[in-house]
């Protein structure tokens, strides 16, 4: 009989992170999303194939190199563990990868726009430039995933893609961070197709960013 591990850290973090999207409103219909946590340079957790009363137990260990290491997985992640996966290779202090169909930033990668930073939100946690869009594959196809690390290399500093006809995958350095980042897309998304109605969302002044670090640092200080 194999012994059951004790849920990680990262394991209690994931699933908080997991109901946090629902509770935050930034699930569409479907309420379809992965989730993954790394565990070490070689392995992270990854959700099931669902979210919806998602429990530590649940989640599956896999290897970057596609291997299914401990736990069970429905078809619809085993063709997204590659999706996880160069993410992981691309960008090493990355802890946490959060992929969603959040319907407006769905619009925006539906039409192939480019999200851009203009609330204090997405600049404060983790994304201040625009959410750059990643041209449409099957999701975990080659095409797809070649497409997601030739963006992570052109950006070299973007904690979130839009994937093309698709969503959004956000990453960061652990899981409530992450979830942070996707609520904060997903108002901006909100916030951009609203201000559509009034004339337009303007940027922010130049120095914004630094201006947000030093009121920042006053305030830890
Ligand atoms: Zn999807």
């Amino acid at each position: 009989m194999t012994e059951t591990p004790t849920p990680s850290k990262q394991a209690h973090q994931l699933v908080e992170a997991a109901d946090n999207l629902f509770t935050t409103g930034v699930m569409s219909h479907s309420g379809h999303a992965n989730l993954s946590a790394r565990l070490d340079g070689d392995r992270f957790l990854l959700t099931p194939g669902f979210v919806r009363g998602l429990r530590p137990e649940h989640l599956a260990t896999v290897s970057l190199d596609g291997q299914l290491l401990e736990g069970e997985l429905r078809s619809v992640s085993t063709e997204i563990i590659a999706m996880h996966s160069a993410v992981y290779r691309a960008r090493p202090q990355v802890g946490a990868i959060i992929h969603t169909h959040s319907p407006a930033a769905t619009a925006f990668a539906v039409a192939h726009r480019p999200l851009p930073c203009r609330t204090e939100p997405m600049l404060r946690f983790g994304q201040p430039e625009d959410v750059p869009v990643v041209p449409w594959g099957p999701r975990g196809s080659d095409v797809s995933v070649r497409g997601i690390a030739d963006v992570l290399r052109l950006r070299p500093t973007t904690s979130a893609v839009l994937l093309a006809n698709h969503g959004l995958l956000v990453f960061g350095p652990d899981s409530p961070a992450t979830a942070h980042l996707v609520v904060a897309i997903e108002e901006s998304a909100e916030a951009e197709l609203a201000a559509a109605a009034l004339g337009g969302a303007v940027d922010f002044p130049a120095g914004a960013l630094e201006a947000v670090r030093a009121s920042i640092a006053r305030v830890a200080s």
